[in-house]
């Protein structure tokens, strides 16, 4: 097995790959350069559609995932939120669909997929299949589908007809398949995007029955903000040797992202710091987080009681409401919008300022995500932690995780009480200590007076090349069909699972 490690900056890169594989865009030199979508050697339609999308060059994900996918072979892939994994994968796969139907020959009506993306909300698999249509607009015979719960079967099964690439939640999946409407045994290449949250979702069980279904194919790629054990069991059931790219991982610090944390005496307190950064110049629009579904009702009432135009959004609501209250959010319509950790993945508006987390996340990791609502595209943004005594335990896992301290800081008029100032770092943990006023303070006035302008200032973000070499090899992988045939040895044939 062969280890390649290459560390610059921020931004670190980890291939495990089995064997050198011939021409192996990740195996060769270090160096640097700026790759653009035509060196990755992408078909005219996907250049003009990522021309039209405004991508001038690749992120570096898509720089390392691309060429990978492309030459084939199983990878597990961890990157930071909003640093465009989906059109990383995307790109390749229809690629290759492309590749496979050069004179766009119309697709014959069977619903016989040949990729499939599993996502684990409805809203991801929206934002996923969106983001897709997209990138097909110019092409010809590429079709896409989502398939969902919450929405008419109807309609789904008729949009399955016909279509190449389908991206599916698993449990509506499972339900069109069990009745025959979607075969999937002619899937070449199945993503399992967020694959950490399929987990925590419960969902282990109908991934493992769709990769039954589709245990032909000769590629699968999954996306996760981490590599923990669970997920690599996972890996080892679904993936053949994977490959594996990681880029700045969740435990990165997001460099475009200013976060702050408030220490408030009680829910009441919490709702004034809350009102106070709601009113921030510089607030476009807001993800406020809430613990729970009632609660994220709670405070959009509130809100709206105190003339904020806010609307919540929560998994107990109808599919239509979630899809509605989610497209008004995307169209600039609503500017504060209250929800659950339903949002906290696959929402992708490039214009949210501010994430406030009213309530705290049940998981440290989801914290991370909640965060990556802001701060999308190389933007930058502002994550606002409000927290009361008791969640210190929930903010030293929050540290813990991201391996860094929180900065709290006060709002003058807004401070909260000598015990919640109380540094919550135990003694010769030999993290650093927190500011409890003094600069935080001044910070935080700063912030207000000013604009924001230094806070939103950010050193290096996940779009930006890093300084340093990087993987890169040819950058040119070979084109052409790959379905099937990867370039890894194990990969292309039939294969058996453990
Ligand atoms: P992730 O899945 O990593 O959280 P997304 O794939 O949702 O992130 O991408 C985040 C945002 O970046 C989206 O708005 C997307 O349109 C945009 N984006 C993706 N690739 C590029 C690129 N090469 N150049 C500019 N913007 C991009
Ligand atoms: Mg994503």
């Amino acid at each position: 097995m062969k280890r390649t490690t290459c560390l610059f900056d921020c931004l670190l890169v980890d291939a495990l790959i089995d064997q050198p594989q011939k021409g192996h865009p990740l195996i060769g030199m270090c160096m640097t350069m700026t790759i653009s979508f035509k060196e990755l050697g992408l078909a005219q339609p996907l250049l003009q559609a990522t021309e039209a999308l405004g991508y001038t060059q690749a992120t570096p994900v898509q720089e390392k995932v691309i060429p990978a996918a492309i030459s084939g072979g199983d990878w597990m892939v961890s990157s930071q939120t909003g640093s465009g994994k989906t059109a990383a994968f995307l790109l390749p796969l229809l690629n290759q669909l492309i590749a496979a139907n050069p004179n766009g020959k119309p697709v014959p009506g069977r619903a016989e997929p040949q990729v499939l993306v599993l996502c684990p909300t409805r809203e991801l698999a929206q934002q996923v299949s969106a983001d897709a249509i997209n990138l097909v607009k110019f092409a010809r015979g590429i079709r896409i589908a989502t398939i969902m719960g919450g929405m008419p079967y109807g309609k789904q099964i008729s949009q399955i007809k016909g279509a190449n690439l389908v991206v599916a939640t698993p449990g509506r999946l499972l339900d069109l398949s069990n009745s025959r409407a979607i075969r999937l045994d002619k899937v070449k290449c199945m993503i399992v995007d967020e694959a950490d949250r399929m987990l925590d979702l419960g969902f282990q069980d109908d991934i493992e029955a769709i990769h039954e279904l589709c245990s032909d194919r000769g590629q699968t790629l999954m996306f996760s903000a981490t590599f923990a054990p669970r997920i690599m069991q996972l890996a080892t059931s679904l993936m053949n040797n994977p490959g594996r790219i990681e880029l700045a991982s969740a435990h990165d610090k997001h460099e475009n992202i200013a976060q702050t944390l408030h220490w408030a005496d009680s829910v009441a307190h919490k709702h004034k710091l809350l009102s106070h950064w709601l009113s921030d110049p510089t607030m476009e629009q807001a993800v406020v987080f809430a613990s729970t579904q009632a609660d994220s009702e709670t405070i959009a009432d509130s809100l709206r009681a105190d003339g904020h135009e806010a609307t919540a959004l929560h998994g107990a609501m109808p599919q239509a409401v979630r899809n509605r209250r989610l497209q008004s959010l995307r169209k600039g319509q609503t500017r504060i919008l209250v929800a659950t950790d339903v949002a906290a993945r696959g929402i992708d508006v490039p214009t949210i300022t501010h994430v406030i987390n009213f309530g705290l996340p049940m998981k440290a990791e989801d914290y991370v995500h909640r965060i990556g609502r802001t701060g999308r595209a190389g933007r930058s943004g502002v994550a606002i932690t409000l927290a009361e005594h008791r969640d210190r335990s929930k903010i030293r896992a929050i540290e813990q995780y991201t391996q860094q301290p929180l900065q709290a800081e006060v709002i003058p008029g807004l401070e909260p009480s000598e015990k919640s100032r109380k540094p919550s770092h135990r003694p010769g943990s030999g993290r650093p200590g927190r500011s409890f006023g003094g600069k935080g303070a001044s910070n935080a006035s700063n912030r207000h007076g000013q604009g924001q302008g230094e806070g939103k200032t950010f050193k290096q973000n996940h779009f930006a090349k890093p300084s340093g070499p990087k993987f890169a090899g040819s950058g040119k992988p070979s084109s052409g069909p790959k379905f099937g045939g990867s370039g890894k040895p194990s990969s292309g044939q039939k294969r058996t699972f453990a």
